[in-house]
């Protein structure tokens, strides 16, 4: 059966239709796929696993734990908006978090997987936010915070990074092919998954005179992407 691997569906209770789409897919996938990896950006923000009511991801946890019942494997990889997706949330659901990057083999080929934020190392402001906030001191000091305080922080941080995105290019949003390409020798893989700049793409190269691949998954809400792999062959669905 099939594989399926999506990301950026940026779900949140103001987009209910998103949550929708959401259900039927989960819904429709069971019984003809056999896994699903979400590589980030499931949720627009996540403030902590103890927050999802507050937030009104109940219902998205819900989808996902009917679809692991029904025997379904999801793999879920942090993205920049999810990244405190934790323990709590990995019991409820079923799902099981993978880090950022994994390879992991399909028939015979080692693939690599991540949300793709870090390949963006043109990004200055954004890999300094990202460092600080990987950070166990950071994370702690932030869960540690009420989940008002918290949910003050996040909005003035999503606002600063709406800012600060309308005055960088789109090149420098994007990944970094020299990054890509030392991440890919440093893991012994010629094929890449990732999504996060919401440009599908299926990009040839090579590496070292051998052919690589990486695929880039689109956004959820706005055109619903996704990659399946079947039997030795990807398809990216846009
Ligand atoms: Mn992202």
């Amino acid at each position: 059966m099939p594989t399926a691997f999506i990301s950026d569906l940026h779900l949140t209770p103001d987009r209910p239709e998103s949550t929708e789409w959401f259900r039927q897919f989960m819904r429709e996938s069971r019984g003809l796929l056999n896994r699903i990896y979400i590589l980030g950006d499931l949720f627009e923000f996540w403030i902590g696993d103890d927050a999802r009511d507050t937030l009104g991801y109940g219902e998205v946890e819900e989808i996902l734990q009917a679809t692991v019942e029904a025997g379904m494997d999801i793999f879920f990889i942090h993205g920049n908006r999810d990244f405190l997706v934790g323990r709590d949330f990995e019991r409820r659901t079923g799902c099981r978090i993978l880090a950022d990057p994994t390879v992991i083999e399909l028939g015979t080929t080692r693939v690599l997987l991540t949300h793709g934020d870090a390949l963006c190392t043109d990004d200055t402001t954004h890999q300094q936010a990202r460092k600080q906030m990987l950070t166990d001191k950071w994370r702690f000091a932030f869960l540690n915070q009420p989940v008002s305080e918290r949910l003050d922080t996040a909005s003035a941080m999503r606002k600063k990074s709406e800012i600060e995105k309308k005055s960088k290019s789109m090149e420098i949003m994007d990944v970094n092919q020299k990054q890509v390409e030392k991440v890919m020798r440093d893991h012994g893989v010629r094929t890449m998954i990732h999504g996060h700049t919401h440009q599908p793409a299926v990009h040839d190269f090579f590496i070292d005179r051998a052919p690589a691949k990486r695929f880039v998954l689109g956004d959820w809400y706005t055109q619903k992407s996704m990659l399946l792999y079947d039997k030795g062959c990807f398809s990216l669905k846009r």
